[in-house]
């Protein structure tokens, strides 16, 4: 943890409201990262076009051009990790965030805390997906589940489990994308496919049977987490 271990994940903050500016770069230099601020959307643009950044943090409610806007601008060229951070009662769709390609978001008031493991959580993913290119990793594991896709085996704790075809698709595809949220589109569409005409209930039903292998208490879950109104997201 020691914060001499790796270069410096490099932050673009891109934020209007100074008391946010202030807590933030003290936080997160704290804790290893290297900060950069942009105070409205246009110099959002300008400064990630100069520099090389491995997350952004978008405040949506921006001077000269909206945080959307600038979401659209940089994913033309950068598939960078966007967490975006909006405002309690600012009406945002989350999940027309997430389909212009935020990676996640966070609403204020937040804690330090949970802002910063959900930035982990992007960079590994990211540090991840560019580690194996060519999608030939076989075996996943995130917090206590482990999948091995060539032998479509699935263990909890080290414990095997029996899944079924789609329970395992649905389980994959959420911790490929650990600590990202996935409309229920989006799981919809990968695990049954786009052409899907059946009862939505069906992803309830396997997302309820999952939980029952995966989690120590099904009703109170720890890892596949509902994000209320979007979909789910699985925590490690
Ligand atoms: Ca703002």
């Amino acid at each position: 943890m020691s914060k001499h271990d790796a270069p410096k994940h490099r932050v673009l903050l891109v934020e209007d409201e100074e008391s946010f500016i202030d807590a933030l770069t003290i936080g997160l230099d704290r804790e290893g990262f290297d900060v950069s601020v942009a105070r409205d959307g246009q110099e959002a643009v300008d400064i990630f076009a100069q520099g090389t950044f491995d997350v952004v943090l978008l405040d949506l409610m921006l001077p000269k051009m909206s945080g959307l806007d600038v979401c659209r601008v940089i994913r033309t060229t950068s598939d960078v990790p966007i967490i975006v951070v909006s405002a309690k009662g600012e009406e945002v769709d989350a999940v027309v965030m997430l389909e212009i390609g935020a990676d996640d978001y966070v609403t204020k008031p937040y804690r330090l805390r949970e802002l910063i493991a959900r930035i982990r959580a992007v960079l590994r993913r990211h540090d991840h997906a560019k580690e194996a290119p060519d999608n030939s990793e076989t075996v996943i594991e995130v917090g206590p589940v482990r999948l091995e896709a060539d032998t479509r085996r699935c263990f909890v704790k080290g414990e095997e489990i029996k899944v079924r075809k789609k329970e395992f698709a649905l389980l994959e595809l959420l911790l490929t994308n650990a600590g990202r949220v996935l409309t229920r589109e989006q799981l919809i569409d990968r695990v049954w496919g786009s052409d899907y005409v059946g009862d939505t209930k069906t992803l309830d039903v396997h997302i309820k049977r999952l939980r029952s292998l995966v989690e120590e208490k099904p009703k109170d879950p720890q890892h596949i987490t509902t994000v209320r109104g979007v979909g789910y997201r699985f925590d490690a």
